[in-house]
């Protein structure tokens, strides 16, 4: 991750002279100073400025834009500042934008409050005339409003923060296919051109066999030395194997982590999609090793599914360094349990779960698969935390992309499944089970998803309109004929816009 900053770039105009431009400055220098020492805030907010002529407003943001460590520009209208200087700017802008509404002092000051105190001191005023422009042009932005002193307020800079990041570094993604989409299966397709004009991502295929010269060429001694790491770090449940035959197998994930690891990074891919079925040379299906690989920060997404492995590996760059972060993985939707009062959605994979989101202790075990002729792979195994998270489906519907987040209750089962030989989470979907699978099934939302504890709908949502795409959340006022309704509404706005 790189050391992005946030520029701060306060509005104001020369009416009131030089002595108020000078408090201008003055005030939004202390709130700066104060936000980045308020360590609220994940990324440093850098001051610019005062923006009071159209030239140095455009030529600001022209330079934002050209800036590699600008992940975002915050507005700020201390005083009034006509906003047709901004037109030039902000059409030339192209990164994210938070209008914020604050203003330095924090309480009307009742005893002395006079003619210039107020027109030095506009924000209500200046804010308005600001966004105005900014809705005429149909500008996306975040909006945060409250003093800039108020912890609830910084927390809403800080979430915007991690969302800016996510626009930014879309485009930066680009997942390596080993195996193309499983044959018939329809979610997990897409159009990747479409993708990469929307977000970014580049998308390419390598042959299986390359990745497994790869893994072939790790030494017997780098995988010795990753296997003894493994057996310091996990329990291994051996489930009555020889412990040589249990450490080979063992050793073949460690050997595939290694390979797969510097041949993404030699190409310069930050996600991978592999498929049970199209494993070429490779000795089992790549699972415990695909799981260390997605703790790293790898996207990843099993039977050629990209799409989920592009949003594993965004999800993750947006919560990356988050404080008290909870974890970030592919899952899958896989078996109800129905019983009245204790329903909810058991989420598992063959193997590929990320050790992120796991909670207590992870152990190892060798199981054949039901499917794929290979040896029975290593796997990380374990239950998850509980808390809130939300899960994101990102579906191709032909004119457009859709993405449907739902929010989501992780509970743990009521027993513990002694016999399943993968790591699972279980969650009831918001705002019931029933209404809740009922929406999402509606919106066509897959089986695979990108989960994650650490970011909220809204975020995703803030995403996905930079990305100008479709975004629809499932979440706790969500009721069904009002998201019919939704689905319908949509279905006529996207066939109306051209792209
Ligand atoms: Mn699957």
């Amino acid at each position: 991750m790189k050391a992005y900053k946030f520029w701060f770039c306060t509005g104001s105009q020369d009416l009131y002279g030089d002595e108020c431009l000078n408090h201008v400055a003055e005030h939004s220098q202390a709130i700066v100073r104060e936000l980045n020492a308020s360590g609220v805030l994940p990324f440093e907010i850098i001051w610019k400025p005062t923006l009071i002529t159209n030239e140095l407003i455009r030529k600001t943001f022209n330079e934002a834009n050209i800036d590699d460590e600008c992940a975002g520009v915050i507005t700020w209208m201390h005083t009034f500042s006509p906003a047709k200087s901004w037109i030039l700017g902000h059409q030339e802008y192209r990164k994210p934008l938070l209008h914020f509404n604050t203003q330095f002092n924090m309480e009307i000051p009742y005893d002395t409050i006079d003619m210039d105190f107020m027109n030095e001191n506009q924000s209500a005023h200046g804010d308005r005339e600001y966004a105005h422009i900014l809705s005429r042009m149909g500008i996306a932005r975040e909006i945060v409003v409250g003093h800039w002193s108020n912890k609830a307020v910084q927390e809403k800079i800080a979430v915007w923060m991690r969302t800016a990041v996510g626009i930014i570094e879309s485009s930066h993604i680009r997942v390596m296919r080993v195996a193309d989409n499983m044959r018939n299966v329809a979610v997990t397709e897409g159009d990747k051109v479409e993708a990469q004009l929307k977000f970014g991502w580049e998308i390419d295929a390598y042959p299986v066999n390359e990745i497994a010269e790869a893994v072939d060429a790790v030494s017997a001694s780098d995988t010795k030395a990753l296997t003894d790491e493994y057996y310091e770090k996990y329990t291994m449940l051996l489930e009555g194997r020889d412990a040589a035959e249990f450490r080979r197998h063992v050793e073949a994930q460690a050997q595939i982590e290694l390979g797969f690891e510097r041949f993404l990074k030699e190409k310069n891919y930050q996600a991978i999609v592999t498929h049970f079925g199209d494993l070429g040379a490779l000795r089992q299906l790549p699972g415990l090793a695909i799981q260390r690989l997605m703790e790293k920060g790898y996207g990843f997404g099993a039977e050629g599914d990209w799409k989920v492995a592009a949003m594993v590996r965004l999800m993750k760059l947006m919560t990356e360094g988050k404080k008290d972060a909870k974890g970030t993985s592919m899952l899958e939707d896989y078996t109800y349990n129905l019983v009245p009062g204790k329903e909810g959605i058991l989420q598992a994979h063959m193997l590929e779960i990320c050790p992120s989101i796991a909670d207590g202790p992870i152990s190892v075990k060798c199981k054949p698969l039901s499917m794929g002729e290979r040896e029975d792979p290593a796997r990380l195994v374990f239950t998850s935390k509980q808390g809130e998270g939300i899960a994101c489906s990102l579906v191709d519907l032909g004119n457009r992309f859709r993405l449907i987040i739902n929010e989501v209750d992780c509970i743990k089962t009521e027993k513990e499944m002694p016999s399943l030989p993968t790591a699972t989470n279980f969650w009831v979907p918001k705002p019931d089970f029933y209404t809740g699978i009922e929406a999402w099934t509606l919106a066509g939302g897959a089986h695979h998803t990108a989960f994650s504890y650490d970011l909220t709908s809204d975020q995703m949502v803030a995403w996905a309109e930079a990305m100008g795409i479709e975004a629809i959340v499932i979440g706790k006022n969500t009721n069904i004929s009002d998201f019919r309704r939704e689905l319908k509404l949509n279905d006529m706005y996207y066939s109306l816009m051209k792209k």
